[in-house]
């Protein structure tokens, strides 16, 4: 595509001023409608700021008064044109094709041109800012309040996908004859991306479409995901804002599929329904795989998303088998805050050793754990317990942080203990 706007290479600075002089907007009114400094404001028309972030160009819409999508265009973070994947796969289909081929075609494609970026816990593990998390989850619970699901365990996804007015519009399929054609030119490519095309969203007609070959678990998590972009808005603006020649940047497309993730977890934990429950007792894998029942979310994604909120002093490795060889992929590691506030694990890297020796016992399959004796950042002794599980996906250990001798000595003196004869929950 020819850049015919001559402002296309001065960058989005230049070209919001000429629209704000065109509107005859003050600088300062126009930093205050958009809740930014408007120092920044004025370093950014003057083009001193390369590429400002997609947070701050949602803000910046509202300021100047332009659809969000038209900011992220003039910053560059979409891409225009099809790419050589695309333009080779349709014009070896060729025009003959319905509707919904192409738009499981166009699907199928964004896949494979992002490869491995399909999202899974697994292959996006990025961790999103705090005040990012508390955004999603306030999108999350007004959705689950609208659909009158709110503290519904395990949510109605039928009953929310309702109130947002999406239509469940069917599984994505590939016939026999298709993935043979498409195997002739992409050869095994095909059958990895098929494997890892899990679902897809189509905005303008407010269709969610689900790989019907996944397992239970994976399609309530998948259509959680494809409602999450729904129902954070400025994805919900974005994407219908693309169209066959305009694609997300694929650092920024990797961040919305996590952002798109955390609103899944969000809807199925109940907001923080799940923590609540698994904090009324001592963590163990039992009271974890009981959750992961009454909540139906899958047993990993259950322990990860109950380490990384609860109050207790937790530590959770996770090593994912690969989807086509089985073989088990360099672990993860979630702590809760508590622990890594004592423990330092993550910052340090400190218990690699111990975390790998501890899946390898646990792939063994040993029946029982000793508790671990480990220092933490202040050099005191502490015990661990130790928990495992393997699923059909991932093998699971647990760590949690036994009260030691001293710490319950000292629980009298603390402000905080509640009298010996109450008990809370
Ligand atoms: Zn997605």
């Amino acid at each position: 595509m020819s850049k015919e706007d001559p402002a296309d290479t001065a960058g989005v600075g230049p070209r919001l001023r000429e629209l704000r002089e065109e509107k005859d907007l003050g600088l300062r009114e126009v930093a205050k409608k958009a809740g930014v400094n408007h120092g920044y404001l004025s370093q950014l028309e003057r083009g001193d700021v390369a590429q400002p972030a997609p947070a701050i160009l949602q803000k910046l819409a509202r300021g100047y008064d332009v659809p969000f999508p038209v900011l992220m265009d003039w910053a560059g973070y979409i891409e225009s044109g099809l790419s050589a994947n695309h333009e080779r796969a349709l014009s070896y289909l060729g025009e003959e094709i319905d509707d919904k081929e192409l738009e499981l075609v166009r699907a199928f494609l964004d896949a494979i041109r992002s490869q491995g970026a399909t999202f899974s816990l697994a292959s996006l593990d990025g961790e999103l800012p705090g005040e990012e998390l508390a955004r999603i989850r306030r999108y999350v619970l007004a959705l689950l309040r609208q659909a009158d699901s709110l503290g519904e365990v395990p949510t109605p996804l039928g009953q929310v996908m309702e109130a947002a007015e999406l239509v469940a519009a069917g599984e994505m399929t590939l016939h026999a004859e298709e993935r043979r054609k498409l195997r002739h030119r992409f050869g095994d490519l095909v059958d990895q991306v098929w494997s890892k095309l899990q679902g897809a969203i189509h905005f303008r007609a407010r269709e969610v479409w689900i790989n019907p070959e996944m397992y239970p678990l994976r399609k309530r998590f998948v259509l959680g995901h494809e409602i999450g972009h729904y129902v954070l808005p400025e994805h919900r603006e974005l994407f219908a804002y693309l169209d066959d020649k305009k694609r997300l940047r694929p650092d920024i497309r990797d961040l919305y599929e996590r952002q798109a993730n955390q609103a899944a977890i969000e809807l199925l934990a109940q907001g923080d329904r799940l923590r609540r429950e698994a904090d009324d007792s001592p963590l163990t894998m039992d009271v974890i795989d009981g959750l992961a029942g009454r909540f139906r979310i899958s047993m990993q994604a259950t322990a990860r998303r109950i380490v990384e909120e609860t109050r207790q002093d937790c530590a959770l490795a996770i090593s994912f088998r690969g989807s086509s060889t089985g073989m088990l992929m360099p672990h993860h590691l979630y702590c809760s805050e508590s622990f890594e506030k004592r423990f330092r694990w993550k910052m340090t890297g400190s218990a690699e050793t111990l975390i790998r020796q501890s899946l390898a016992a646990a792939i063994e399959g040993a029946e029982q754990y000793e508790p671990l004796l480990v220092t933490d950042s202040h050099g005191r002794g502490s015990a661990l317990a130790v928990d495992a599980v393997q699923t059909p996906r991932a093998v699971l250990v647990l760590f949690r942080a036994l009260p030691t001798r001293s710490r319950i000595l000292q629980r009298p003196h603390s402000w905080s203990s509640a009298p010996a004869t109450t008990v809370t929950h």
